[in-house]
């Protein structure tokens, strides 16, 4: 009797059709990265996936983490011979404290010469004739044996089922670049992306002395979480104190707040530009706060010059911090540390910013040098 972990893949990259091959060799090189010093080996029977190793429980907690990945299960594996699973379903249903069960059964080798029902009905036949108090529910039972029948024979059941991350395997879908905040929700947009493939970059704007190293330290420990679901994150920190300085110093009160985001866009895109980077994600929802209105997302947004996504638009904070806990950022986020925003928040913000205005204020201020100062005045984290 050999334990195998089987690995179970988004049905989503099955309807990828002729790009199908392409998605599931990168998922399979990131299962392999994430594996690193586990000892293992790949298995494959008739498009199933396996993974053979010691270090079962460990093995399973890093594969159920790599994106795309929708189930890991830990399962037997025996002769295709019906003796031998009515043998394994009956140890399965006697070391559970069920009181009623099913088989379930899947025949994809059509050489074996039962069929699926056969199968279920013998070995149900066989658990009922050897436990007592045991009783066949087909529709709710407390515990679900599966057959599948391949090359080998495989049995596990319902309970031994644990839940994968999903999405689609990282870095197949483009780059973008997070501007990553010490808050709750720009994590949990960097990791939203990511869940889709989208290769990660941060960027984190440091207001020095305003904000202190255990600011940025923050920054650096959420990044360092974001990359246990990725791979290498690149944390960019961006100097801003200048720009905000000028901003006050030349800029109305009121328009502070949009003209400095407006800026943190600037930075972003042309960072990006200079690393390659396709687009930008922002953790911005709408109506959350004065700056996340609609005019002022698309004030900001004028700036750019390449998209901006943002997978909170439409999320209630609520929605937002049970993502965050269980992707194991809350903890950090709420660490109660200052931000750049925090300290440089005008009396009335304008909440619907008008872009003739902005424009207007802003040709006080020498847009270009103040983004180039500030990118050639950066430091690099690498996580
Ligand atoms: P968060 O919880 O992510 O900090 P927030 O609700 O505090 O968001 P804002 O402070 O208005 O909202 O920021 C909106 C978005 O702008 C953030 O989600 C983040 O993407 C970006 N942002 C804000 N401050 C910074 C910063 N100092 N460095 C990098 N990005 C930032
Ligand atoms: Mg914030």
């Amino acid at each position: 009797m050999k334990r195998l972990i089987l690995v179970k893949y988004a049905p989503e990259i099955f309807l990828k059709g002729l790009n199908r091959n392409k998605f599931e060799q990168k998922l399979r090189t990131n299962i392999s990265k994430k594996l690193k010093g586990i000892e293992y080996k790949f298995i494959t029977d008739q498009n199933r996936w396996f993974i053979k190793t010691e270090d079962l429980e460990g093995a399973c907690e890093r594969i159920r983490r790599v994106f795309g990945v929708c189930e890991v299960s830990v399962v037997t594996e025996i002769d295709r011979d019906l003796d031998k699973i009515k043998e394994e379903a009956l140890r399965k249903v006697k070391e559970s404290d069920a009181k009623t069960f099913r088989i379930t059964t899947n025949r994809a080798n059509k050489k074996f010469s039962k069929n699926s029902m056969e199968v279920s009905r013998e070995v149900g036949a066989y658990v009922l004739q050897h436990l007592d108090k045991i009783e066949v529910d087909v529709h709710k039972p407390d515990i679900n044996v599966i057959v599948e029948i391949r090359e080998s024979a495989y049995v596990w059941t319902d309970k031994d089922k644990i839940k994968g991350v999903g999405g689609l395997p990282y870095g197949m879908n483009g780059s973008t670049m997070l501007m990553l905040s010490g808050g709750i929700d720009s994590p949990v947009a960097g990791y939203l992306m990511a869940r889709r493939g989208v290769e990660l970059h941060c960027v984190y704007y440091h207001s020095h002395p305003y904000t202190s190293e255990m600011a940025k330290d923050k920054v650096k420990d959420l990044a360092k979480i974001l990359s246990n679901y990725t791979e290498k994150v690149n944390l960019y920190v961006v100097p801003f104190t200048e720009i905000q300085m000028d901003i006050m110093e030349k800029c109305r009160e009121d328009e502070l707040t949009i003209i400095m985001r407006r800026f943190m866009m600037r930075v972003a895109c042309k960072l990006s530009e200079q690393k390659g980077i396709q687009s930008i994600t922002t953790g911005e929802s709408i109506g959350q706060v004065a700056s996340q209105t609609m005019e002022g997302l698309i004030v900001s947004t004028d700036v750019a010059d390449r998209p901006v996504f943002r997978p909170l638009i439409a999320m209630d904070k609520t929605e937002i911090m049970d993502i965050s806990r269980e992707i194991d950022t809350y903890e950090t986020s709420i660490l109660p540390y200052e931000d750049c925003c925090t300290i440089f928040v005008p009396k009335h913000p304008k909440t619907k910013p008008r872009l003739e205005e902005i424009l207007k204020s802003e040709e006080n201020l020498d847009c270009e040098g103040l983004v180039n100062e500030a990118i050639n005045n950066l430091e690099i984290f690498i996580f």
